[in-house]
């Protein structure tokens, strides 16, 4: 397929030249960014998306989507697909595919899980929200840049799954640094706190595979003196997307609300920018009840 590709940044790049290594032709276009390997650079948005049969979008946030989309719908041929990988808000997720369709286009937003290894290894999961046509048009795309894609209903839908999965991920990961830093206090072992919870009722995600505790279960970030993985700023952005969500819907969303002003403080008045989402724990380690 003639694709282009608009936002080559840690997640796009690789999921771009993977497209390009499986044969298909793939021009991109950042603002700074470069081009990777096999991806020919175009000089604007709309050189970029003229005359593709999908363009991709994986963008900061659903302003920017919007800006783009606003480009470079006019300019796309008739049928063709538009795909936006980057996680925004649901209302500018429905925004772009109204335009779109409204164009004559298909669109579809399908944000990701898997981080910046899943793109690099073509592993990504994928939730996808638009209709069936659409689906159906892009996914042998997804099956180039990841190893699962859901179709999860309607414009808006991929969405809609993607904040609601981090938004249990957000508070997950809250728990398990909260219970790592009482067990310390209560002089549990760390690693027997691994052995019992990881095979226990308390185990998780975050627990069994990216274990916030240096030194304990599989190797994660915690290993690597918390450099991300996945940084704890976006977690802030997508928890943040979640309590917008709950506002436009009334959604009592309390667990997801707390989680949400943790992060906050964190990236905002800590140490926390820059880190992965799992140095809550040392945060947690150094406070009492105060
Ligand atoms: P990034 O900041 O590395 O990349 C975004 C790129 O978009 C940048 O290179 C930037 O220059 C470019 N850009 C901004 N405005 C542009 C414009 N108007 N025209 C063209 N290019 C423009 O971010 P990332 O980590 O690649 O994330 C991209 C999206 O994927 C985000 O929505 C993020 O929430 C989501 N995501 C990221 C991860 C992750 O682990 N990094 C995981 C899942 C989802």
């Amino acid at each position: 397929m003639k694709i282009g590709f608009i936002g080559l940044g840690n997640m796009g790049a690789p999921m771009a030249s993977n497209l390009a290594k499986a044969g298909h032709e793939v021009m991109g276009f950042d603002l700074t960014a470069p081009c990777p390997d096999g991806v020919t650079a175009a000089a604007s948005a709309t050189e970029c998306a003229s005359g593709c049969d999908v363009v991709i979008t994986m963008l900061p946030n659903g302003a920017i989507l919007r800006s783009v989309a606003a480009e470079i719908i006019p300019v796309m041929e008739n049928g063709a697909a538009f795909l936006d990988c980057s996680t925004v808000d649901v209302e500018s997720a429905r925004a772009v595919a109204q335009d779109a369709e409204s164009a004559g286009l298909l669109a579809l937003d399908a944000p990701v899980s898997g981080g910046v290894g899943g793109a690099s290894a073509g592993t990504l999961t994928f939730m996808a929200g638009g209709t069936e046509a659409g689906f159906a048009k892009v996914t042998p795309l997804f099956e180039v840049m990841g190893q699962k894609a859901v179709h999860c209903g309607p414009s808006g839908n991929g969405q809609a799954a993607k904040i609601c999965n981090n938004m249990i991920l957000g508070v997950t990961m809250i728990a398990t640094c909260e219970a790592f830093a009482l067990a310390d206090k209560l002089g549990l072992d760390r690693q027997k706190m691994f052995d019992v919870v990881s095979t226990s009722s308390g185990y998780s995600w975050t627990m069994n595979a990216y274990c916030p505790a240096p030194g304990v279960g599989p190797t994660s970030p915690a290993d690597n003196d918390y450099q991300p993985g996945f940084a704890a700023d976006l977690m802030l952005k997508d928890l943040r997307l979640s309590q917008t969500a709950a506002q436009a819907v009334d959604a009592d969303t309390p667990m997801g609300k707390s989680a949400t002003a943790l992060y906050e403080t964190f990236v905002e008045r800590e140490d926390g920018a820059g880190r992965d989402f799992s140095a809550m724990l040392p945060r947690f380690e150094k406070r009492g009840r105060g």
